[in-house]
């Protein structure tokens, strides 16, 4: 099977994403791009996830060209193919619905950190609603991501992170989620105090600093 690596990625972390709860029933979707080719593979549009094996995760050209796998590509492709078009550093890109990241999305408010690994990925900014599987959300998720950024929340929709790999891209989901999750509960408790712009700016630096060694 061609390109069974990176579809061998997806269908891991597609399941992991499961299993965490970030995804339920065939919401969501997951890229991992090849540096090597420049191809992507991707999750096949409306099938379920348990039961799914590699040859069923689409392959797709850096354009976002079907080119193989059984079902066709997510019809959030091209969210994916432009991120990974306009950041040559990321190669993975993860798309969740996660409760909590979609309550956030709602107060147009950027979320801040409240533990230290969460700092990896924010400011988390919130891009307004836009349809899904348009190249207009792709733009606009691209403009909102920018140079550097990790993480957004899709409003009235979802989140999408991405990473240097399929784990950074899933850490970066994972946090992403439980940093609107403390945020929700934080604010419904009356006790939000998320950290300081210091401690948030000193966190950043030492990951910064760990990842480029
Ligand atoms: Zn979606």
């Amino acid at each position: 099977m061609e390109h069974y690596e990176i579809r061998h990625q997806v269908l891991t972390a597609i399941k992991e994403a499961v299993e965490l709860g970030l995804i339920h029933g065939t919401s969501g979707n997951i890229a991992v791009r090849d540096p090597e080719t420049g191809m992507i593979a991707i999750t096949p549009s409306g099938i379920s996830y348990s039961t799914m094996t590699e040859e069923d995760i689409a392959i797709v050209s850096p354009e976002g060209k079907w080119l193989d796998g059984k079902f066709k590509p997510s019809s959030e492709t091209p969210m994916h193919t432009a991120v990974l078009q306009a950041r040559p550093e990321i190669n993975a890109t993860v798309h969740t619905h996660g409760m909590f990241c979609t309550i956030m999305a709602m107060t147009d408010e950027p979320m801040r950190p409240i533990t230290p690994p969460q700092a990896e990925f924010t400011p988390v900014q919130v891009v307004p609603f836009t349809m899904p599987g348009t190249n207009d959300l792709a733009g606009a998720v691209v403009e909102t991501l920018g140079s550097k950024g990790r993480s957004v929340l899709l409003k009235n929709h979802g989140m999408f992170t991405c990473g240097k790999n399929i784990k950074a891209a899933m850490a970066a989901a994972v946090y992403t989620e439980e940093m609107a999750q403390t945020t929700y509960y934080a604010k419904l408790l009356g006790c939000y105090q998320p950290m300081s712009r210091e401690g948030e700016a000193a966190m950043q630096a030492l990951i910064a600093k760990d990842q480029a060694v």
